[in-house]
């Protein structure tokens, strides 16, 4: 049953009283590994498998879920140290939860493994609370937008010429994205041809790649260079992260139509500020699974505007969508191979694009999706 904002807030039905606390009672985490299709590799990482971590979180008799693509280690992280935070508590005060989550990981750090799980955990609260509602999570955040332009997502440097060209011309012909991306940067001097190679494939569509800070400056402003023959308008991480004087180097000298993008790896407020103040980047990309949640999302949205720089959502697009949605400065969001191939196979509610965009279901309440434990049941590691 999908309630409407109007009028319903005074009453939800998930309320012991109303307007009253509603306790949560219950907070599970568990990790599941799961092989990908294909080897994958980027720049800096090579990989066969992705760890998805999924966060329940039980009040007023719904389930909120969350998660993020992490580290198996957090599943004890959430069990020990933040479980303390969120049961007995108030499931209608996320932003208190946050804080308070945050303030327990003080000493072990904010960054890293625990801002991932601190964002599985947040993201359940919030799919919580819009069910507890009875409302789509958009409708609870305020819509901007009836739907989100999606870049297909790929293109791994372990993929055949013939791989990479069937997979990016599949997301322009068939799921209708304006962009695709490729990653790029571990054998660097293949990466022109390569480049050259998905320019023919994908014709007038929009080009982007991803060296995952593989680069020096120097080698970063040279392919930016070769690149640029071919059309691409977005390198993304061409120096580490790290270096916010090199990011901001190549923006000021890569040529005019290309725009620099980071911002993967910020897991707190601070992170993206600094990126910011640094003039590092043209488009800021942001994480809800790594970032705080999609309290943390709507931080970097927020910090975003005041620096005048358009938004991007990195990855897990299921979980992205409705805050995504929801956001005034978003440019688009990542569809990301693995992530869409793991959200299709494992949630119920996933979305699936058309005419390059995701939509957010508006018949389901909370982020719409609803975890298939049966199917994951052989990926369970913890
Ligand atoms: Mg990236």
């Amino acid at each position: 049953m999908t309630r409407h904002l109007a009028g319903s807030f005074a009453s939800p039905p998930g309320a012991e009283a109303e307007g009253g606390p509603v306790r949560v009672t219950a907070l599970r985490a568990q990790a599941f590994h799961i092989p990908t299709d294909l080897p994958e590799a980027d720049g800096t990482f090579a990989w066969n498998a992705t760890t998805l971590v999924l966060v329940e979180v039980e009040a007023g008799g719904q389930t909120g879920i969350g998660y993020t693509y992490s580290d198996a280690s957090i599943v004890r992280l959430i069990h020990h140290t933040l479980a303390a935070c969120v049961i007995d508590a108030d499931a209608w005060q996320v932003g208190a939860l946050w804080l308070r989550m945050q303030r327990q990981v003080r000493n072990p750090g904010r960054a890293g493994l625990a801002a991932t799980a601190i964002s599985a955990v947040d993201c359940a609260l919030w799919d919580l609370k819009a069910k507890l509602l009875g409302v789509p999570l958009v409708t609870l955040l305020g819509a901007q937008r009836a739907n989100v332009p999606i870049y297909g997502s790929g293109g791994f440097t372990t993929y055949t010429d013939e791989q990479l060209r069937e997979q990016l011309v599949r997301w322009v012909a068939q799921d209708g994205c304006r962009w695709v991306k490729m990653k790029i940067g571990t054998h660097p001097q293949e990466d022109p041809q390569r480049v050259a190679a998905a320019r023919a494939a994908i014709g007038d569509a929009g080009l982007f790649v991803d060296a995952n800070g593989a680069f020096s400056v120097k080698e970063a402003l040279h392919y930016a260079r070769a690149f640029a023959e071919q059309g691409v308008e977005w390198f993304e991480e061409p120096v580490s992260s790290d270096d916010l004087r090199g990011l901001a180097l190549l923006r000021e000298r890569a040529p005019a139509r290309m725009e620099i993008a980071a911002g993967e790896y910020a897991y707190t407020l601070d992170d993206f500020r600094l990126l910011l103040e640094a003039h590092a980047v043209d488009v800021l990309q942001a994480d809800v699974s790594r970032c705080g949640g999609v309290t943390g999302f709507l931080q970097a949205a927020a910090l975003c505007e005041a620096f005048h720089v358009p938004l991007s959502a990195h990855c897990a697009p299921a979980l992205h969508l409705h805050v995504a949605s929801a956001v005034r400065n978003l440019r688009h969001q990542e569809w990301f191979h693995d992530h869409v191939r793991i959200e299709a196979m494992l949630f119920d509610g996933a979305p699936r694009p058309s005419n390059g965009a995701i939509a957010p279901d508006m018949a389901r309440p909370g982020c719409g999706l609803a975890f298939r434990h049966g199917d994951a049941q052989r990926y369970l590691i913890h």
